[in-house]
């Protein structure tokens, strides 16, 4: 089955996405404006959609390395999204650090404060390998539900 299949299953219960910038360059976020806001890619003719508010939330991207200038934002928002929520990192960033790995002001991995269920490695991922991520995501909140 091909992803946009298993895409339209899956969004049967439309899940809504919420975003958490954790210091990242912009790169990432930009690819997930994409799969927003360009019809090639846009999730919304799946059902899903991206929301403003981490309480109305059902999966989480998480783009950036996490620095320590956004950790205690980042938490208290992390904390605010509802469960059963799914927790994607969004590039190399949030996964290593990427190329901000050893910089002083850097806390990743963030799997060391938050639990990440899906990782998409990349400097940016393309928007194909975001939707995938995504795809996965939904399977993993389904079971929960
Ligand atoms: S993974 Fe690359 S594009 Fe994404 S935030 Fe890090 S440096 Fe920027």
């Amino acid at each position: 089955m091909t992803v946009l299949a298993r895409l339209k299953n899956l969004a049967a219960r439309s899940p809504w996405l919420y975003r958490i910038n954790a210091g990242s360059c912009n790169g990432c976020d930009v690819e997930l404006a994409t799969t927003a806001l360009i019809p090639r890619y846009d999730v919304e003719r799946l059902g899903i959609q991206y929301c403003g508010s981490p309480r109305h939330a059902d999966i989480v991207l998480i783009t950036g390395p996490l620095t320590k200038h956004v950790l205690e934002a980042a938490t208290r928002i992390y904390a605010e999204i509802p469960d059963p929520k799914v927790t994607v990192a969004v590039g190399v960033c949030p996964i290593s650090g990427g190329i901000y790995r050893e910089s002083y002001a850097v806390c990743a991995p963030i799997d060391q404060y938050f639990p990440v269920d899906v990782n998409i490695p990349g400097c940016p991922p393309r928007p194909p390998a975001i939707i995938e991520g995504v795809a996965k995501a939904l399977e993993i909140w389904r079971q929960r539900l």
